[in-house]
Order: structure tokens, then C-alpha cells, then sequence
């Protein structure tokens, strides 16, 4: 009999109300993202995503590798199911389970019974099947309170499903349940990490990178770009969109006092981006600040940056460690690309001697022979959106 995947639901499951729209959401999110590997079967009974291939052209492992980036899944096993009845789940252990039972030193059987006109109790049929397999394997021992591996076997609405030990999800809430929130995505190591964190909570995902061409390179755009795809991997489609911000680096530059240059920059970002994600549907910003990182992180430079901003900025590593950080972007993926030596726009013009405790009063008055919006107001009109998916071949927005 064939393999299928069983994936748990996280926090779905304390939903309420809402867990059949949570449900159905992610249903369809594993049905998208399983489209490239065949023809599967997806469905959704006790809590649980059910994935069958349906045919000998599936590709099963990768149809696996990419299950384990869905969010709104705890837990996931790939599985044999059988007939509801004692020797056949004894038959099913043996056949799909048996090598990697050999390799342990002890083992034990956990049963879980959600069809309880199952004429055994979890117990029973967890005594019964580990004796059948102690005699079949005597170099394995029964250990039932450390085992080193450990059988499943699920008894449910439609058949008995065998399993070893599962593999932890990507945690979170299915991509789309949260609503859609713009990250101002920089080459750095941060802002893919931030855009991961909130896709992690059912947030879709849009992007903004300003770039400053001549003075960041080809190179460093197609780093942010690559930095999103990644990012895709978890989150789902995105669209980034490329904000030209040369001409308004060079009238900071040419209008505004040095130490100010980052903060001005900044809200300039700032304001941007919610033009954009305003337009677009998006109902929050997020950035990868820090506290104390850099000088325009801390909390005086906060409240200016914000001060042109009045949906909520999300910074979800604001109150991490850098190597926290770096022990995620390694996780998802990000880090090797974020290293690579490219510039970013920040780094163009900085001041020497940044201020770290400025005044909204001080910043106003620092800008003040700005046009302001009409900068903006070009800015905008020249918006590369640049739609990135993990896989070419996946379907674009
Ligand atoms: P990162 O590692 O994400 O670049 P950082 O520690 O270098 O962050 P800053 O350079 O101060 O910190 O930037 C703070 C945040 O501002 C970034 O995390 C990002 O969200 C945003 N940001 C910085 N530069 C850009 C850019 N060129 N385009 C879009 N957003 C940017
Ligand atoms: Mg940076």
C-alpha cells in the first residue's frame, strides 16, 4: 500500500470559531504548494491535513521536503496506512518500519485510537503489537520508558495509519489568515529574518528595497531579490517592489546637516513604504530593527522614523540577540546570501557622527528645505515590482 503524510495543525486547533476558515486556508495553501510535485489528494479530518499521492508519478520526497515549510503545521510523518485490524497493522509495521526498528536498540509502540468503535484500547492494541514486534526483532528491546525509537500507530475514521517519530513543522499560522504586511527588505541579515517571523504568524508578504543606483550596484538589487525568493520558501509569493531613492539621497545630501542624514533617510523609507502598502493592501510595515544596533536604532530614533508612519511598524527582532538572529537566518536559509559584499543603501552617505538622541523639533527643522512630497511623489512614479516565487515554475500571482 502506498505512503501518504500526515501533518498535525499547531494553533489552528484553538481557534474557535474561526478554525474552519483557518482550515480551509491552509488546505488550500498545502493543495498550491503541492501542485509541482503531481497529483495529490488534500484534506483535513480531526485536526489533521491528510496528503495522498495519487498516482506512481508523484514526486513523494520532494512533495516532503516542501511540506515542511507550511505554516500552521506543528508536526509531520510520513505514514503506511492499513486495514482497521490487528494483523494488518502488525503487517504494515513489518513492512514499512521493520529495517528501521532493527537499527534501534529499544523500541515501543504508542497507539492513539480516534475511532473509538475500535474493539482494543489504546493500551491493549500498544501491548499486542509491541509483543508481535519483540518476537519478530529479538535484538530490539522493549523499553517503554526511553526508548530509542518509537512506533506509532493511529487509528482513525477511515483506516490505521503506521508511523516512526515525527518531524517538528514550521510552526505558525497558515500564510494568509493574518492579513498582508509590507517588509522594507534590505540586503542585510535582519529584514529577511522580520519578513519570516510575521509570514510565520499567517501574514502574506510584500516587499519594498530602495536602492541608489549608481551608488548600490545591479549586484546588490539582485541580492534582495534572491534574499525574498528565499524568503518565498515559507511565505508564499511576493512582489517586490524596487523604490529608485538616488535623487532623494542626494538632496539629503546636498540640503540637510550631516548628522541627520540616516534619520531623514529613513523616514523618507518609511513614509514610502506605507504609501505603497497602503495601496497595495497591506496593513502594517515591517522592519529587522534592532535596539541599540546601529545608531537610527534606538528609541529616540524610533519615534522619529515612526513619526511618519501611522499603521503599526512590526520589528520582531527588536529585543533579539544578534546571534538569535543568525541562528534563524541560518534555519530559513537567508544567511549565506545576506553575507555576500554587497552594499546597501544605508551605507551611502553616512554620517560620521550620527545623532542618537535627535527630537522630532531637531529632524523637521533639519529637513525643512526639502520638498518633501514632491520627492515622494516621484518616487513613487517609479516603482519596479518585481514578482519573485520560490520555484519558476510555480504560478505567479
Ligand atoms: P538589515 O540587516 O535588515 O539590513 P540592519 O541591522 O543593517 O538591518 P539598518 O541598516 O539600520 O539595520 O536598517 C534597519 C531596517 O531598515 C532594516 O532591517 C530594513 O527593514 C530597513 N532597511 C534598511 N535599508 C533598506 C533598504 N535599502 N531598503 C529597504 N529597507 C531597508
Ligand atoms: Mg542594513
Amino acid at each position: 500500500m502506498k505512503e501518504i503524510f500526515l501533518l498535525k495543525l499547531g494553533e489552528i486547533v484553538l481557534k474557535g470559531a474561526n478554525k474552519r476558515q483557518f482550515e480551509a486556508r491552509l488546505r488550500q495553501n498545502v493543495r498550491r504548494r503541492m501542485k509541482r510535485y503531481g497529483n495529490f489528494d488534500v484534506y483535513i479530518m480531526q485536526s489533521t491535513v491528510y496528503i495522498e499521492p495519487m498516482d506512481e508519478m508523484a514526486d513523494v520526497d520532494g512533495a516532503w521536503e516542501a511540506c515542511r515549510s507550511i505554516f500552521g503545521v506543528v508536526s509531520l510523518c510520513r505514514c503506511r496506512p492499513c486495514e482497521k485490524d490487528v494483523d494488518a497493522i502488525f503487517e504494515a509495521i513489518e513492512n514499512y518500519l521493520g529495517d528501521d526498528l532493527d537499527c534501534a536498540r529499544s523500541f515501543k509502540v504508542e497507539s492513539k485510537r480516534s475511532d473509538k468503535r475500535f474493539p482494543m484500547t489504546s493500551i491493549q492494541l500498544s501491548q499486542e503489537i509491541g509483543g508481535r514486534l519483540a518476537e519478530a526483532h529479538p535484538g530490539v528491546e522493549v523499553d517503554v520508558h526511553h526508548p530509542e525509537y518509537t512506533v506509532y500507530v493511529e487509528v482513525r475514521d477511515f483506516a490505521a495509519y503506521v508511523h516512526g517519530p515525527a518531524q517538528p513543522g514550521a510552526g505558525g499560522l497558515p500564510t494568509g489568515v493574518g492579513g498582508r504586511a509590507m517588509v522594507l527588505l534590505s540586503g542585510g541579515i535582519d529584514s529577511p529574518v522580520a519578513a519570516y517571523m510575521i509570514a510565520k504568524r499567517g501574514v502574506e508578504i510584500e516587499a519594498v528595497h530602495f536602492f541608489s543606483y549608481p551608488y548600490t550596484s545591479q549586484l546588490a538589487k539582485d541580492k534582495v531579490v534572491e534574499l525574498a525568493r528565499l524568503v518565498t520558501k515559507y511565505s508564499g509569493k511576493m512582489t517586490v517592489n524596487v523604490v529608485s531613492f538616488t535623487e532623494i539621497q542626494e538632496a539629503i545630501r546636498d540640503n540637510c546637516p550631516e548628522e541627520f542624514f540616516t534619520l531623514i533617510m529613513r523616514r523618507f523609507m518609511m513614509e514610502i513604504s506605507q504609501r505603497i502598502a497602503k495601496n497595495d493592501g497591506c496593513g502594517a510595515l515591517i522592519t529587522g530593527e534592532n535596539l541599540g544596533q546601529v545608531a537610527s536604532q534606538t528609541m529616540e530614533a524610533m519615534t522619529v522614523t515612526g513619526a511618519v508612519v501611522d499603521i503599526p511598524i512590526f520589528m520582531p527582532l527588536v529585543g533579539m540577540d544578534k546571534e538569535e538572529i543568525i541562528t534563524i537566518a541560518r534555519k530559513i536559509g537567508t544567511m549565506e546570501t545576506s553575507i555576500l559584499p554587497y552594499e546597501d543603501c544605508c551605507t551611502v552617505f553616512t554620517p560620521k557622527h550620527p545623532k542618537t538622541k535627535p527630537t522630532l523639533g531637531q529632524v523637521l527643522h533639519a529637513e525643512e528645505k526639502l520638498d518633501r512630497e514632491a520627492l515622494i511623489t516621484r518616487a513613487l512614479e517609479n516603482i519596479e515590482k518585481i514578482k519573485v516565487n520560490y520555484y519558476d515554475d510555480e504560478p505567479v500571482l
